[in-house]
């Protein structure tokens, strides 16, 4: 008999929005922590604190009206959030699972100790009066160029990171962070991005979905094609990961994992998110658990429900803004409505500025090839964005 009836979400987003479909159909309610009433799933909530996430006090005022507490997003504040858990409150996952994966360089360290393929990386000092280096070097690179600088934290959406050409570059972007810190990583020339969905529940249950084609424009996800095609022996490899990954951090809950594919078939993980992810949104439609319902089961101590696809394919395309405006785009999303087997899900923002994340559509396949899948979502895109690019 569980008794998580009431769970606390820090965020009120797209992804909280998607999680409270599935806290009805499962009889849980949902009480949020989020800054602004137009936040998508503040209608939906039983009760919502209006408070910036990284807000402590606000979480512990949220903690005194539900079981257990669950995220959205990773824009908090750890350390404050440490007492509240020590005097009882339940987070799931618990805040030492979050501990090694909210700054991307703390991340990348914590994957490689773990044995995990990851880019070769490395933390820069700030930009200062002696210039730039290698943390407690003379200032040579480790990395060559091409690279990959990133913001340590609060990035999202590509928001944060930057593909370095040359050392001038690299300067002038630091210069323009100022203090923030970062870290450079060596840039993959991947020949695709995959990511998987990952699920496991207090008891140590794993529930992985299947391996998808996570396409990126200007390093904001534009697409997902489900399942990928892959040799299983690099499935077996993702999976591998995943299991050691989750095991490891004794995961409770939904964790997206972002990867890239070398050339020569070699796997390296990129990114971890302790949450919902973008490339599940698939699930929504194309699986027998979503996402959001396989991440409150493990929240509420529920067993994990299948995570196999109940059709034989999918694309799913993230619908982004490509203006700034009040439009609903009403006349779009009934003309996607009509594609064969296609579910529209409208986040409801009122507001639209290039590369938001207004909405998605899923389209389930029939046996769909790649190049079929691929066509689909040029489809969904023309209808979309017309001859408009994002940014
Ligand atoms: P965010 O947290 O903002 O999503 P990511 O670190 O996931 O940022 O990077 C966004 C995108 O940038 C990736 O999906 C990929 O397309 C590109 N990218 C990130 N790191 C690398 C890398 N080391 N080599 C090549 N491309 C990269």
């Amino acid at each position: 008999m569980n008794n998580i009836k009431r769970v606390g979400v820090i965020g009120g987003g797209q992804l909280a929005w998607m999680m409270a479909g599935a806290a009805k159909a499962l009889g849980v309610e949902l009480v949020i922590q989020t800054p602004h009433a137009t936040d998508p799933a503040v209608a939906f909530a039983a009760f919502t604190i209006f408070a910036p996430v990284d807000d402590s006090a606000a979480t512990a005022e949220l903690a005194t009206r539900c079981d257990a507490i669950a995220f959205e997003n990773e824009f908090i504040n750890l350390v404050a959030l440490m007492p509240l858990q020590e005097q009882g409150v339940l987070f799931r996952p618990r805040l030492e699972a979050l501990a090694p994966l909210l700054d991307k360089y703390d991340q990348r360290c914590y994957l490689r100790d773990l044995g995990l393929p990851v880019p070769k990386f490395v933390a820069l000092e700030e930009w200062g009066s002696g210039g730039v280096g290698e943390r407690g070097s003379g200032g040579e690179y480790p990395i060559s160029f091409p690279a990959v600088l990133k913001v340590r934290r609060h990035g999202y959406d590509g928001q944060g990171t930057f593909i370095i050409k040359d050392r001038e570059a690299l300067e002038a972007t630091l210069q323009g962070l100022g203090h923030t810190p970062v870290l450079l990583e060596e840039f993959i020339p991947f020949e695709r991005e995959l990511a998987v969905i990952a699920a496991r529940s207090s008891a140590g249950e794993m529930a992985l979905y299947p391996v998808v084609e996570t396409q990126q424009e200007e390093q904001v996800c534009r697409r997902v094609l489900v399942p990928a095609e892959l040799d299983p022996a690099v499935t077996g490899q993702i999976e591998a990961i995943a299991h050691t990954l989750l095991n490891s951090l004794q995961a409770v809950g939904v964790f997206g994992i972002e990867l890239f594919l070398t050339p020569t078939g070699k796997v390296l993980v990129n990114e971890i998110a302790p949450r919902t992810h973008n490339s599940g949104h698939f699930t929504l439609d194309a699986s027998y658990t979503s996402q959001f319902e396989q991440h409150l089961r493990a929240v509420c101590d529920l067993p994990l429900g299948n995570p196999a696809l109940k059709c034989d394919a999918a694309v799913m395309v993230n619908l982004l803004g490509y203006e700034y405006s009040h439009n609903d785009y009403l006349a779009k999303r009934q003309q996607l409505a009509q594609l064969p087997n296609s579910h529209v899900h409208w986040y409801g923002k009122s507001e639209s500025r290039p590369g938001r994340k207004l909405g998605h559509v899923t389209v389930l396949l029939d046996g769909a090839t790649k190049s079929e899948a691929q066509a689909v979502a040029q489809t969904l895109e023309s209808i979309w964005y017309g001859s408009r690019s994002v940014r």
